[in-house]
């Protein structure tokens, strides 16, 4: 290493790929040796993951690549361990014979999050999460072949459990998987004259008394609207029990025969931030309102896994983890770095949200850009066009918006693929929770 200060961002989700974009601009160079380590070479556009997971995007649409988008800092693919915050280094494994050990003057923590699970019996071994691109191709994959064993079968009973897909959690993840993923299914059933719609459930199920908490009342109330006329089911105010193989039970005790669980019911931050042993508020990082870890003066925080205070808020309760506020509280960690290396001033970070979308397919959306509330084929424009502004890259921007204009004129390619095995789908290897 050189003896120039060494920053080391770890995680290349939205935080810390704007962080590491942002270091490149801020830093003369010659100012620092910046390096990102993630376990992931790309950036995963994760609001457009239900989108890959009905077919509607290839999956390296919405991979940004860490080598395209960043130009100085050395990228290292590879999950980070443990970190000494006495000792300033990072343990690195990535598939060498010996864990790489990385020393830093300054971290950037931009963890994110995984699947928040409870400890509900079967949920590791028979549920899917929608977190990563391997899970929405392997969700993919598995509902198509649900559908072909469902029409090979002459048992009536094995091809309704084989036609019915339970999705865990009404928040925007969920209920745009749901919806997108029902309106597939509906689109496929012409393809097999032996199936018939009546035999497809599409079952959503919430704890919560609402879907889409997160847009209000009325554009939730929308939402639940449009999915139950598309004939969806929706359970609010019950919980999944216990999962099996071949069933799932409710709270209520119902019994429903099904292959397929899908679990978007909340997230939680990466492990390593359990590990650091400092404070939390709910599994977040705590940060001051520079996003700084208190008693760690060179380690900052930032996205999912940071709890950054909402000083707009009575009570100064977090930011919500949502991709705009990591986006922008990557960028102000950047800042912040910058400063202390003595290159610019710090800054606080304040966000206003600039409010959600949710693309409930077919023609349909809610919305609340800048507070508007927007429903319907309008709400579904605003949706399009604000991920087009945000995926940050032309190259991949340019593909997406290809694929939406292919997806007006023709049907997507109905096929699995097979790449991904289900032992590499489940939450511990798809989502890296597994830490040695
Ligand atoms: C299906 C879905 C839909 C969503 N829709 C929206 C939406 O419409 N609007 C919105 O604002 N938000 C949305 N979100 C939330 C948004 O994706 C997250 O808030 C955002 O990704 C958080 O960014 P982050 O940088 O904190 O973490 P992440 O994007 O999760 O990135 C974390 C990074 O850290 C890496 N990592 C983790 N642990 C380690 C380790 N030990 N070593 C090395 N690397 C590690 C990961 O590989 C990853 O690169 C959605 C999320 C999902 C799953």
């Amino acid at each position: 290493m050189s003896a120039r200060p060494h920053v080391v961002v770890v995680g290349s989700g939205f935080a810390g790929f704007f962080a590491a974009r942002t270091l490149e601009r801020l830093l003369p160079r010659g100012a620092a040796d910046l390096t990102i380590v993630s376990a992931t070479d790309h950036l995963c556009y994760s609001p457009l993951l239900p989108e890959v997971a009905a077919g509607r995007l290839d999956p390296r649409r919405i991979a940004i690549p860490l080598h395209s988008g960043l130009r100085r800092a050395r990228i290292v693919q590879g999950l980070v361990e443990s970190v000494d915050t006495g000792a300033h280094t990072i343990d690195v494994s990535c598939d060498l014979a010996d864990p790489l050990v990385l020393p830093w003057d300054r971290l950037a923590v931009t963890v994110g999050s995984v699947t928040r699970r409870q400890p509900t019996p079967g949920i590791e071994d028979h549920a899917l999460g929608l977190k990563t691109l391997v899970q929405a191709v392997y969700i993919r994959d598995h509902v198509l072949r649900q559908m072909e064993i469902a029409d090979a079968t002459d048992d009536l009973e094995e091809r309704r459990a084989r036609l019915t897909f339970v999705v865990v959690g009404a928040g925007y993840a969920g209920t745009e998987t749901a919806a997108q993923l029902q309106v597939m299914t509906t689109a496929q059933l012409d393809r097999f004259p032996r199936l018939r719609a009546e035999d497809l459930t599409w079952l959503l199920v919430d704890v919560a008394p609402a879907v889409l908490p997160e847009l209000g009342p009325r554009l939730g109330q929308f939402a639940l609207d449009q999915i139950r006329a598309r004939g969806m089911q929706v359970r609010l105010r019950t919980s999944v029990t216990d999962i099996a193989p071949d069933r799932v039970t409710l709270s209520d005790g119902q019994t429903i025969p099904c292959h397929t669980v899908l679990w978007t019911a909340g997230v939680t931050p990466a492990p390593l931030v359990g590990r650091l042993g400092d404070a939390v508020e709910h599994g977040r990082l705590v940060v001051d309102s520079q996003l700084r870890v208190p008693e760690e003066p060179d380690v900052w925080a930032a996205g999912d896994s940071a709890a950054a205070p909402d000083r707009h808020d009575a009570q100064h309760r977090p930011y919500p983890p949502t991709a705009q506020h990591a986006q922008r509280m990557g960028v102000v960690l950047a800042h912040n770095i910058a400063a202390s290396l003595g290159h610019g001033e710090p800054r606080e970070y304040r966000h206003h949200d600039l409010g959600l979308v949710a693309d409930l397919g077919r023609r349909s959306g809610v919305a609340r850009p800048l507070g508007v509330p927007l429903t319907g084929w309008p709400a579904k424009v605003v949706a399009k066009g604000y991920h087009l502004y945000a995926v940050p890259s032309m190259a991949n921007r340019s593909r997406i918006a290809a694929d939406w204009a292919l997806n007006l004129v023709s049907r997507p390619v109905p096929a699995q693929l097979g790449l991904v095995r289900p032992g590499q789908a489940r939450f511990a290897a798809a989502e890296h929770t597994a830490l040695r």
